[in-house]
């Protein structure tokens, strides 16, 4: 019988934040069908333990669950008491919510700094030395698309994400000579719960029914598809490999070609 790819990250510890559903899920799960011990963390403690026990039943790993919100200083504070030294990190929070420009004073900017730049930056901070230190590391920050191309109405997250873009580029050049890899996963549309929040308020907006509003969506792809959140985390699993030891500092869009852009 074929052998699958192996990975050569079983046994490695990984640290996978909002991983109770959607993309944080599926990162969790191809890692721990890779092999990898994971501590999982969401806000909300009856989700994150019931994802923990699916994902230890089907995979055969130690799965742990974290509640806690990483956004703050205290959350962050619990998981890493539970894992200091991971050796992957995925760093991954709710968006910002949409809205005007004009509607944004310094509290909203300064909360979604907070939750999609600091976050992962001090998550960073904190388990790098340990990191370099053993001379093996794999950071993965998701992101979005709109690092790429910024989308209306999400100005919140244009910025907040592009100012951790810019953050971690040069650190990725620093830390590889140490085996840690800094990368970031670009999602476009994926069929997560968050993503059907942004329906049902388009749906509402158009004054459209929520199907039309779907089938409009993946028809405007190339695919033709919306995406699946299983395939986002199989290509994490791949960032967090052996062999992408030579991927480093990327930001590596995942959309079925909705950008049009050659590079
Ligand atoms: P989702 O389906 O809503 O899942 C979000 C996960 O993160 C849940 O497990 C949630 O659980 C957890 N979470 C949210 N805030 C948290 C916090 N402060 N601390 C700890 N855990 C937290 O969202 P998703 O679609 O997977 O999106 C994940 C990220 O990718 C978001 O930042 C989103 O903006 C971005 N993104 C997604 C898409 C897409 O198509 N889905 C496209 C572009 C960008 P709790 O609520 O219980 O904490």
């Amino acid at each position: 019988m074929a052998k699958g790819l192996d990975l050569g990250i079983a046994g490695r510890t990984a640290i996978v934040c909002g991983a109770s559903k959607g993309l944080g899920r599926a990162c969790a799960e191809s890692l721990a069908d890779a092999g990898v011990s994971l501590v999982i963390c969401a806000r909300t403690e009856n989700a994150i333990q019931a994802a923990a026990g699916e994902i230890a039943g089907r995979a055969g790993v130690a799965v742990q669950a974290v509640a806690c919100d990483v956004t703050t200083e205290t959350g962050r504070a619990r998981l890493l008491a539970d894992c200091p030294d991971p050796d992957i990190l995925i760093n991954n929070a709710g968006g910002p919510p949409p809205g005007r420009f004009e509607d944004w004073g310094e509290t909203e900017w300064l909360a979604a700094i907070n939750a999609n730049m600091l976050s992962a930056l001090m998550l960073i901070r904190a388990i790098l030395p340990g990191m370099r230190a053993r001379k093996w590391g794999r950071i993965v920050n998701i992101t979005s698309a709109a690092v790429k191309a910024p989308l209306p109405m999400l100005g919140l997250s244009n910025g907040a994400r592009a100012g951790l873009t810019g953050a971690v580029g040069a650190l990725a050049r620093e830390v590889a000579r140490d085996g840690v890899t800094i990368n970031a996963l670009l999602p476009g549309q994926f069929e997560t719960d968050r993503l059907a929040g942004y329906y049902a308020a388009l749906s509402k907006a158009r004054n459209q029914p929520l199907d039309q509003v779907r089938a409009d969506v993946a028809a405007a792809n190339p695919t033709g598809h919306i995406g699946d959140p299983a395939d986002f985390g199989a290509l994490c699993a791949v960032l967090c490999s052996a062999q992408a030891r030579y991927i480093n500092g990327q930001n590596l869009l995942m959309d079925g070609g909705a950008f049009a852009g050659l590079f």
